[in-house]
């Protein structure tokens, strides 16, 4: 029997239970598979992780830290470079050093598969009063365990959210697709009418609508290269996916022999009611939640943020819910201004014009 049962071992899940775990039962259940994730550290994240008193050790960090982030607008072929302090890390040692930080108190099954969970005693509805049986598998063996409160904190694919609680239409969906590359496999050769850019050494954004409604990134990563791009859900993702290949390469990327293929579905929220909190004992935190930045994508900030304003509900020992609610506000209004802020970056005419006059509102 446990107070607390989280699901998921990424930013969220790793923190949240850090952080509650004093004087209670906590289960930390992670699948322990490696995110597809860019890796980039935004100032918000940093600025959270300054909050909690965390330093980054020098082992998560990946080669080389960008100072700028390019944006090419493939419509209009205007190029673009702003200052920003992003800080550039492995993503998979991030999470194993979230992880390590975690008090021996927590039971923490780190290969276990969440499969879904139940109200004990077959009650119809979630109360105050219910237990919930969490069934897992770890070894191949099937398990359960009996929790007051569940977390789903397990990512954009949430199985939490989605056995629960129906998924809010504004939660737009996409595929993520990220191709790695050894440097050795990179030349940067530009046709004569274009500008030379750095792909070794910046965070490139990449803006064109014929592939996605959403953007496609490059990150330099300890001397490989990746290519990634948030594609919306057709059967046409993969080539679309190409075409940001084919047109990197009229620019002058040219890449060849892949190392390694990845894919994550990645949300979107499009208001405000795509968030989903949770319902008295069943709680969603992260990207589960749809906390995400609906104009970059970033969303470790909002899987640190949460789950600290989680933490500090269930620490509060007053309704945890209401509490969590109120906590988030900030987190959740954040979102709202930077959706309000998102035509500045998707609609191709504004976008265009903010690029020509020089304007910074294309930050992320
Ligand atoms: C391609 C891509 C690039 C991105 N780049 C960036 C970036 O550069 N910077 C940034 O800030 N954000 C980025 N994001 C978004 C960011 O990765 C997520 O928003 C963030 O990781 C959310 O953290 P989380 O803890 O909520 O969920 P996650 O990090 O997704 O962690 C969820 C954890 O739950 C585990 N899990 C899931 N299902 C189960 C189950 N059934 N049983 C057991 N465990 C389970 C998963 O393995 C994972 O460890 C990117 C996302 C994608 C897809």
């Amino acid at each position: 029997m446990y107070d607390i049962g989280i699901i998921g071992g990424g930013p969220a899940g790793a923190t949240l239970a850090r952080l509650v775990c004093s004087g209670r039962r906590v289960l930390l259940i992670s699948n322990g598979r490696q995110k597809c994730c860019g890796g980039i550290l935004a100032p918000e994240a940093q600025k959270l992780l300054a909050q909690l008193d965390l330093a980054l050790p020098k082992s998560v960090l990946a080669d080389p830290q960008p100072f700028a982030v390019t944006i090419i607008d493939a419509q209009s072929n205007l190029i673009k470079h702003y200052p920003r302090q992003y800080i550039n890390v492995n993503r998979n040692k991030f999470d194993q050093w979230l992880l390590s930080l975690l008090p021996a108190s927590i039971d923490f099954r780190q290969n276990a598969i969440y499969h879904k969970a139940e109200l004990s005693n077959n009650a119809e509805n979630i109360t105050q009063d219910n237990y919930i049986d969490i069934h897992f598998s770890e070894n191949g063996k099937h398990q359960t365990a009996k929790v007051k409160w569940l977390v789903g904190a397990d990512g954009g694919a949430s199985s939490v959210r989605n056995h629960f609680f129906k998924t809010s239409a504004k939660l737009k969906k996409y595929i993520a697709f990220q191709d790695w590359f050894d440097d050795n496999n990179v030349k940067i050769e530009p046709p004569t009418n274009m500008q030379y850019i750095n792909f070794h050494n910046n965070y490139v954004g990449i803006f064109d609508e014929k592939i996605t409604d959403f953007y496609c990134w490059t990150i330099p990563k300890d001397g490989q290269l990746l290519i990634g791009g948030a594609i919306p859900i057709t059967n046409n993702a993969r080539n679309n996916f190409e075409k940001l290949k084919s047109y990197l390469d009229s620019i002058g990327l040219k890449t060849n022999q892949i190392k390694k293929k990845e894919l994550a579905l990645i949300t979107r929220p499009m208001s405000t009611s795509a968030i989903n909190l949770g319902k008295n004992q069943i709680l969603l935190a992260g990207e589960a939640a749809g906390l995400i930045s609906p104009t970059s994508a970033e969303g470790v900030s909002f899987a640190l943020a949460s789950a600290t304003a989680l933490a500090n509900a269930f620490n509060s020992n007053k309704n945890v819910l209401l509490e969590y609610k109120k906590n988030t506000k900030n987190i959740i209004a954040n979102i709202k201004l930077k959706y309000l802020k998102s035509p500045a970056m998707f609609n191709p005419h504004i976008r265009k014009f903010i690029m020509k006059s020089g304007l910074t509102a294309l930050k992320k």
